[in-house]
């Protein structure tokens, strides 16, 4: 049984903070939604009022949490959580906030805690169903000391060094963000073309697409599927993957700026909550409301 704090129960930290009380952790959650703490409360966590309460005498602190904005605010805004740590504890980051944010968030916290980067593969099934892959960056000793919390949410992968989690999290998401772009892409000119979108979806199915089709499921059709992975995150990513590749992006990442552009249309039609496959929805002309 460790002592965790965990911060941020959104989509994907609500379940994991469960998976951590249902494995006999001593959790407490905080949330900037106080109401998000209620379940977790309910199902035996006991919810602090500050980030700065929900670290204090915690072993391990784990992060999940929208943007590196959101994690500056969380450790070092007002009664942020970088000045409570206890000494030789572990912060374990598993947000997608990209290898600069983390080698930050090193710089700015105290020398005496400990920090890894554990950004995660999957979305709220698997975050619920504890299968997640978590992408570790850190020093092996810091990873191991990770392990036991951990092993609630899937299996781990040690990646590199600090920042490598992060850096890889991103490389990840560049294609299989891209790739809801692309999709919407091709059956929006299967509709100009007068095709029909069930042998258009059928013929992708024998491309190479055919495991991402799978994967997506009945998401292509269905308008009001809950958000599982938000399409301002999907937006978020892939600016960060950009801004990681700037300087050394030559040749030019033409797909991963297109990609970039429509999502940031989307966001701009007001669909940042949404799932992030609704985007295939506004490129064939239906905001998916
Ligand atoms: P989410 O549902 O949008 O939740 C975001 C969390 O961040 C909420 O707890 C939110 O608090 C908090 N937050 C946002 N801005 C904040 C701020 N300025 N200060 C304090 N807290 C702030 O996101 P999610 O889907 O759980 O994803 C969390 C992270 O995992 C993201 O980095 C995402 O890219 C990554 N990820 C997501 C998925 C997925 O399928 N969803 C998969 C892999 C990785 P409030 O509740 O108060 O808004």
């Amino acid at each position: 049984m460790t002592r965790i704090g965990f911060l941020g129960l959104g989509n994907m930290g609500a379940p994991m903070a469960r998976r951590l009380v249902e494995a006999g952790h001593d959790v407490v959650v905080w949330n900037r939604s106080t109401a998000r703490t209620r379940p977790l409360v309910a199902a035996g966590a006991r919810a602090a009022a500050t980030p700065a309460a929900a670290v204090a005498d915690r072993e391990v602190v784990v992060t999940m949490l929208a943007d590196p904005a959101a994690v500056e605010a969380v450790f070092f805004g007002a009664d942020g959580a970088a000045a409570h740590l206890a000494p030789g504890s572990l912060v374990v980051e598993m947000s997608t906030i990209g290898r600069d944010a983390v080698l930050r968030l090193r710089d700015s916290l105290p020398a005496e805690v400990r920090l890894v980067d554990a950004p995660v593969v999957g979305s709220v099934p698997q975050a619920t169903g504890g299968q997640l892959r978590i992408l570790l960056g850190g020093t092996p000793a810091d990873v191991e000391a990770a392990g036991p919390a951990l092993a609630a949410f899937g299996n781990t992968r040690h990646v590199g060094p600090l920042g490598c989690g992060a850096a890889l999290k991103l490389v990840l998401n560049t294609s299989t963000i891209s790739l809801f772009v692309l999709v919407g892409e091709a059956l929006a000119l299967a509709d100009q073309l007068g095709l029909d979108p069930a042998e258009t979806i059928e013929g992708l199915g024998a491309t190479g697409m055919a495991p991402f089709l799978a994967r997506i499921g009945d998401r292509i059709d269905d308008r009001d599927v809950p958000t599982y992975f938000g399409l301002g995150l999907a937006h978020k990513d892939l600016e960060l993957a950009l801004a990681a590749a700037d300087g050394s992006g030559r040749p030019p990442r033409h797909l991963l700026a297109g990609g970039r552009d429509q999502l940031a249309a989307a966001v701009r039609a007001g669909m940042a909550g949404r799932d992030v496959s609704t985007v295939i929805h506004l490129l064939r002309g239906e905001t998916g409301r």
